[in-house]
Parts: structure tokens; C-alpha cells; sequence
């Protein structure tokens, strides 16, 4: 029989963890998976294990010598010169112990994920432990160690000879994925994310569409800094529609970074819960429309991990179940049991509240650009 969806946890998810103060905080998947235990919506027979990556994995899209010297990193015994070739015992992506093993798992956790939907046991997966996209095939950076993504398209090609798309939401481009298949015709990468005008990792520039027989096949929206809703859902929507009728995916992977919004203390997007509510609705028809439903979502950046990400990856789980997005208040139960550990107020409702910023001066001018930019970024797709 298949399950409706398959919910990839377990508590080792936790043990990717640099230190008590790093932005990065895996708290948020415990958090988040709190509060759709409180509204009842995971079947004790939805949650699935995730299994670790093994090293031949790993080496679909990493390095050997890279995978060596995280190996090492672990157990202390990497110096930091030689550590930050590799981009690790840096201050975004510290050394940490048993910082193999617990990459391994996330990473593992979307070949799980993959292999429950790819293998038809359930319709949907989500690994809320995934989304490691700026992870490179020798090299870490922005807080990635292995790349989960990559590995998983890999293995998605090999295993099952699937064309993917890869749809990657995070305020941040997805770099790591873009580059590792910047060549390759049968997987498609889609990144909207904050211009990297001001923002790391820089790149995500529409003119990067893909290299030799590639060349068309890798996407980016990089959207203004103070961007709102509308103009994000309307470039979000009509690139998605476009993009997939165009390339026409097996299967879909999306990345859902939770960082757009407005409370993100690491990105200048002025996004709200709205943004959160839509676009896993849009994934998913998507993945109905081209891919027979086959649809994985795994995590990504999101750093106010107590008002945000909760809400906005719970929208990613009620999706796969078909629940109607919920209003109002949030459970009393999770309320009560958070705020106090929480160093800011909840948000107490699905919703945010209608006046949480002030009003964009420039508001025009931004969705103005925006529009030019998208124009540009499917030219090569509507001139055909
Ligand atoms: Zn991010």
C-alpha cells in the first residue's frame, strides 16, 4: 500500500550542530515537528528513519579526498590550514566532532526519502534535515558540509534514470547543486533567492543558464532585496509553470529554506507566512501535472528558528497530506511548551500579523526590477 507521505526523522538529525551559538540550528526540525504533532497530523506509521549515506554515495558528487579530510575533522585531526582549503574549520562552517557521521545522516535522510517515493511506498517524502545546497563537490561552504541534493540527483539518475528538477526556494542560491549539474541537459536547477548583490554566496545572476549540452537547464530569480509577497509568489509561480512545462521533470525535489522572511536575521527579504503557505501548494500540482505525484521536499537555511520555520515548514507536511492550510491560532499545547525556551514572543497565529513591517518606500521600483528580471531569465525558453 501507499502512504500518503513519508515524514524522514530522528533525533540524530540533531547532532549537526557547530556550536550553541551557530545560526544553524537544528532545534527547528524538533520544533516544527512539535507542532504537527499538537494539530495530530503524523501517523506513527508516517515517520521513516532516515539511514546514513554510505561512502560510495557520497562519492556520487564529493570528492574522495574531501570526504577523507571530513573524516578526519571529526576526530580532531585536521589543522585549521589545512581545514580551510576544504572550506571546514572556517567561521560559517566550524570542525566539529563527528561531523562525518552526522552529514552522512542528512544526507542519507533524502536518499531515504527518495527511495519512498522512488520505490512507491509512499506518494510523498519530506527530510526536513536536508537542503544542504551550498555543500561543493570538494569543499564546504555556508554552513554545508556534504551536499544532500546533489548526492540525491545523482542517485536519482543512476538508480531510477529519472529527470529531476530541482526547484530551491531558500533566500539563498543554491549554488552548490547548480554548479554540480551545470553541464547536464537531464537535471534542471531552479533557484529564486535574494540577489547576490549583497548576499552570499554572490552568484544566482540570471545569465548563469547552464554550460555545453547544459546550456538551458539552469535557472535563477535573483529578486531585490525588501522584496514582498506579491511580487515573490507572482515570479515564483509564473517561472515554476513555465520552467517545468518546458522541461517536463520524472520527479521533483524541492529545497525549502525557510530564511525569505522578514524576521530572517541572516537575509533582507520582506516575505511572510503567505509565501510559506504557497509554495509547497505549487510543488506539489506541479509534481501531479509532470511526475505522477513523485514530489521530495527537504529543508534548507531558516535562522529564526522559534518564529518562523515551525509554521513554515509544517505548511510543507499539511501540503503532502492535503490538509487545508490552517488559520488562527497555533496549538495552545505547542505555545505553552516552547515560549518559554524561546528568547523572542511566538507568533501565535498561522498567520503573520498584518502590520509586521512598515510599509516599502520603493515598493514599485523592486517589483518593477523584478519583473525585468524575470522577463530575462525565461527568455530562452519563450523565444523557443
Ligand atoms: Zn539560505
Amino acid at each position: 500500500m501507499t502512504r500518503q507521505a513519508s515524514f524522514i526523522f530522528s533525533t540524530d538529525q540533531l547532532n549537526y550542530e557547530f556550536s550553541d551559538t551557530h545560526p544553524f540550528n537544528q532545534k527547528r526540525i524538533v520544533l516544527t515537528k512539535s507542532l504537527l504533532d499538537e494539530m495530530n497530523t503524523i501517523e506513527p506509521d508516517e515517520i521513516v528513519i532516515p539511514r546514513t549515506a554510505t561512502d560510495e554515495e557520497l562519492l556520487l558528487a564529493h570528492d574522495a579526498k574531501y570526504i577523507e579530510i571530513v573524516k578526519k575533522a571529526s576526530k580532531g585531526e585536521v589543522s585549521e590550514n589545512i581545514g580551510s582549503i576544504y572550506g571546514i574549520g572556517t567561521e560559517d562552517t566550524p570542525f566539529f566532532h563527528g561531523m562525518h557521521d552526522a552529514s552522512a545522516l542528512l544526507v542519507g535522510g533524502t536518499l531515504t526519502a527518495i527511495e519512498e517515493v522512488m520505490e512507491g511506498r509512499s506518494r510523498y517524502a519530506l527530510n526536513l534535515g536536508g537542503g544542504l545546497h551550498h555543500g561543493f563537490q570538494g569543499k564546504a561552504s555556508g554552513f554545508c558540509i556534504y551536499n544532500d541534493s546533489s548526492v540525491a540527483i545523482k542517485y536519482l539518475q543512476q538508480k531510477y534514470g529519472a529527470r529531476v528538477l530541482y526547484v530551491d526556494t531558500d533566500a539563498h542560491h543554491g549554488d552548490g547543486v547548480q554548479w554540480t549539474f551545470y553541464d547536464d541537459p537531464n537535471v534542471c536547477t531552479f533557484s529564486i533567492h535574494e540577489t547576490g548583490r549583497y548576499l552570499f554566496p554572490g552568484t544566482g545572476n540570471v545569465t548563469e543558464r547552464g554550460n555545453g549540452a547544459g546550456y538551458g537547464a539552469s535557472f535563477n530569480f535573483p529578486i531585490d532585496a525588501f522584496t514582498e509577497d506579491e511580487s515573490f509568489l507572482h515570479i515564483y509561480k509564473t517561472a515554476l509553470r513555465e520552467v517545468a512545462a518546458h522541461f517536463k521533470p520524472d520527479v521533483i525535489l524541492t529545497q525549502n529554506g525557510a530564511d525569505a522572511h522578514y524576521f530572517d536575521p541572516l537575509t533582507h527579504l520582506y516575505s511572510t507566512m503567505k509565501i510559506y503557505e504557497e509554495i509547497p501548494k505549487l510543488a506539489k500540482e506541479i509534481a501531479e501535472e509532470y511526475c505522477d505525484g513523485k514530489w521530495i521536499a527537504i529543508g534548507g537555511g531558516g535562522y529564526d528558528i522559534w518564529r518562523v520555520v515551525p509554521r513554515a515548514w509544517s505548511h510543507l507536511w499539511l501540503t503532502m497530506k492535503d490538509i487545508p492550510t490552517p488559520t488562527g491560532r497555533l496549538p495552545e499545547a505547542w505555545l505553552s511548551k516552547w515560549q518559554p525556551e524561546s528568547p523572542v514572543p511566538l507568533i501565535e497565529t498561522w498567520e503573520d500579523p498584518d502590520d509586521l513591517y512598515e510599509a516599502v518606500p520603493r515598493k514599485n521600483d523592486i517589483n518593477e526590477k523584478n519583473e525585468q528580471m524575470l522577463t530575462r531569465a525565461l527568455h530562452v525558453i519563450r523565444k523557443s
